[in-house]
Parts: C-alpha cells; sequence; structure tokens
C-alpha cells in the first residue's frame, strides 16, 4: 500500500484546532481510498520560540526535509507581538517560521483557490448574483518580488531617515510560476489573466514579456493582461470572469486576500505552496485567530480543503481530492455551520463536529 510521510506543523492559537481536523479528514480519506499516512508533528512559530528561541527549529527543517508534504497550520499571536525590535529585524518573529519554510525549500508558487460552495451564497457581503458561481484561483509568485529585493532597509537619520525595498524579478522566476499558472488552467477553464503595473515599472514589463513567451507553450490557453487595481476592482465587480489569476509577491498578496471575500469566510480558504517537484506545503489562509482561539468555533474548512490540495498537487489523488470536497458540500447542505458562517435556520457546530461530519461523510 502507498504510504505518504507527512509533517504536521500545527503552529499557535487555532493553528493546532483546525490542523487537528484536517488531520482527521486526511486519515478518513486515506481509509476509504485505500492508501496510508505517516504523521509527525513540529514545531514553528510562537510555539517554537518558547521552547527553542526559533521560530523554525532545525528539528522542524529536517523532518519537513524527509516528508512528501508539509501540511501547516497558522503561527503567531499576542504572546510574540511585542519581543524587542532587534528581534523583529533579526527575524525571530513567529512568521519568520514559515516565510523561511517556503525560502528553504523554494516553494515559490502560492495557489489560492476562492471557491464559493453555493450553500454560502449568502455569505459574502456581494449580492448573491454577482458572488454565485465564483470559482477563481490566485497564482502568486512567493519567493521573490518586493518583500525579498535588495537593497532593502531603513537609511539615515532623523528626518533624513529613508525605507527602502527593491521591486526586480528575473526572467526564471517569472517564468517557473507562470508555468504553473498556466498547467493549472489547463486542468481549468484555461484562461489565464496575468496580472502587473505594465504602465509604469520595469519589472512588470519584464514580467509581461516573460508570461508572453511562456504562453506560447500553452496555445491551448487564452491569455490577457490586467493592471493590479483595474483587477481588483474586476474581481469584485464580476468573479466570474476569472479562471487562473497569476501575479508577483505582492500584488498577489492581496489580490489572494481580496478573493477571499468571495468564499463566505477567511476560514472557508485553503492554499498550496508548491515548487519544481511534487513536495509541497499546504495551509490555511488565515492566521492564527487569537481572537477565537481555544473557543473551539474556529472553522476548519480552510485546512481540509488544504489536505484535498495536497491529495491532488503532491500526491496526484484528483479523485480522493474531489471527495473532499463533496463531503464539505454535503455537511453544508445539511445545514452544518461553524459560527463563522452561522445564520439562523442553520445548524451550529464546533470546529471538531464540523470534521467528523465531513470524515463521516467521505467513509458513507
Ligand atoms: P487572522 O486571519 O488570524 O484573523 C482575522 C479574522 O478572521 C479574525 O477575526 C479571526 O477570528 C477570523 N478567522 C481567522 N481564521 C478563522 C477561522 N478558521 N474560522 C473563523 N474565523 C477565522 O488574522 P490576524 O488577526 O491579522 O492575525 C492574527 C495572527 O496570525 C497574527 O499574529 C499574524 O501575524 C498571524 N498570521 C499568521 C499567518 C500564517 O501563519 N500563515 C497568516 C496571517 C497572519
Amino acid at each position: 500500500m502507498v504510504k505518504y510521510k507527512i509533517a504536521v506543523v500545527p503552529g499557535d492559537c487555532v493553528g493546532p484546532e483546525v490542523t487537528a481536523e484536517g488531520v482527521k479528514v486526511l486519515k478518513a480519506t486515506a481509509e476509504k481510498y485505500g492508501f496510508e499516512v505517516s504523521l509527525t508533528e513540529y514545531m514553528a512559530g510562537g510555539a517554537a520560540i518558547d521552547a527553542y528561541g526559533d521560530p523554525l527549529p532545525e528539528e522542524t527543517i529536517d523532518g519537513c526535509r524527509s516528508s512528501d508534504a508539509i501540511l501547516f497550520g497558522s503561527v503567531g499571536g499576542p504572546k510574540w507581538d511585542d519581543l524587542p525590535w532587534e528581534n523583529v529585524h533579526g527575524a525571530i518573529t513567529p512568521s519568520r517560521g514559515i516565510q523561511r519554510l517556503r525560502q528553504i525549500f523554494q516553494l515559490f508558487a502560492n495557489i489560492r483557490p476562492a471557491y464559493l460552495f453555493p450553500e454560502l451564497v449568502d455569505n459574502t457581503p456581494l449580492r448573491p448574483e454577482v458572488v454565485a458561481g465564483t470559482d477563481l484561483i490566485v497564482v502568486r509568485e512567493q519567493c521573490g518580488g518586493l518583500y525579498f529585493g535588495e537593497p532593502r532597509g531603513i537609511i539615515g537619520m532623523g528626518e533624513e531617515r529613508k525605507g527602502i525595498n527593491t521591486l526586480s524579478y528575473t526572467v526564471p522566476e517569472v517564468r517557473r510560476v507562470a508555468h504553473v499558472a498556466f498547467k493549472l488552467a489547463r486542468r481549468r477553464r484555461r484562461k489565464v489573466t496575468s496580472v502587473d503595473k505594465h504602465n509604469v515599472m520595469e519589472s512588470s514589463i519584464l514580467w509581461r514579456q516573460v508570461v508572453k513567451e511562456v504562453a506560447k507553450e500553452y496555445p491551448d490557453v487564452e491569455l490577457n493582461h490586467l493592471y493590479a487595481d483595474a483587477c481588483a476592482m474586476k474581481i469584485i465587480e464580476n468573479p466570474r470572469q476569472f479562471d487562473v489569476i497569476l501575479a508577483g509577491n505582492i500584488f498577489g498578496d492581496i489580490l489572494s486576500d481580496l478573493s477571499s471575500v468571495l468564499a463566505g469566510s477567511i476560514g472557508m480558504m485553503p492554499s498550496a505552496s508548491i515548487g519544481e517537484g511534487t513536495f509541497g506545503l499546504y495551509e490555511p489562509i488565515h492566521g492564527s485567530a487569537p481572537d477565537i482561539a481555544g473557543k473551539g468555533i474556529a472553522n476548519p474548512v480552510g485546512s481540509i480543503m488544504s489536505v484535498a490540495m495536497m491529495l491532488d498537487c503532491s500526491f496526484g489523488r484528483k479523485e480522493a481530492a474531489e471527495s473532499i470536497k463533496s463531503a464539505i458540500k454535503s455537511v453544508l447542505s445539511g445545514g452544518y455551520r461553524t459560527a463563522d458562517l452561522y445564520k439562523p435556520g442553520t445548524k451550529k457546530v464546533s470546529t471538531s463536529e464540523f470534521g467528523d461530519l465531513v470524515a463521516a461523510e467521505i467513509l458513507k
């Protein structure tokens, strides 16, 4: 029987609560589809700072390196918000744990689907007729661009201080993430929208040139280009027009968060971070939600759907992945909702009850 080795990194606050449900559903799916999973837990984020003085201890890096995929929760919380500035600058904040993981394994493509389950059409701030049928994916480059460009820093003194960040992209950096977007589009509705600020930035001129070159290898996929600001407007105006949105680090960051409102709750949104091979890191897009931690009310769908993405992207088990999505749909159709989605007339369930329902649906 095939066995997948998975590093489970639950993190802080609601991280462990939602990850437990992802693991529960993963085990049920393995039972149903006849494969084995070997799961080992590792620390990252605030908990790891407390235990090791490091948000990403060597043990975690080694454990991840010897695994087929990582299931990540979320990191951070008020306890670690007031670290001395030299620590923040010297990168021992909780979020450096996840950033370093992405860097170490060169997980350059962050894939964030914004899919609205029809059952939740009244849960978004947009009118149902606008948002119904939303099914788009943002592919964000996440190992380069503005967040990593050099030079960076704050130079000078007093009123003369200057904060500097650099937005640069190389041809290979754009090319590799563009291939991810086009391959993904081929499995969907064959449309890529590449996002840039071609009108004002040289890095965007290069971005557009390279994306156009890559597009020639995918003649069956339609490519169009939008400025990042126009794209933000159009996502809200008519999200159904989008299939795969390809963007650099900062534009992708903003547009994927914007798209998250289309799914009804930030708790619904999964993500995958992948590189050249099949190895990937899977996590809900939300943070550690300290305001609701420990109450058993977090929505675990982001983590559960991240497991579905793992099965599909890292292990090529599309059918098992689809069964998770169908199980969530059935549970929502049954009227079950976590607190973030609850409305009178629906049935409020806890984080673990929702996970139980999804796991039971898979095993039916
Ligand atoms: P957040 O995503 O944690 O929370 C934003 C809002 O969404 C909160 O009201 C929260 O209750 C709600 N929410 C989040 N997840 C939910 C879920 N599963 N179900 C129901 N509601 C949910 O963002 P924040 O408040 O800006 O950040 C909190 C902490 O998380 C900070 O320390 C931040 O640095 C960290 N963070 C970590 C990651 C990560 O680990 N990848 C990402 C973003 C933020």
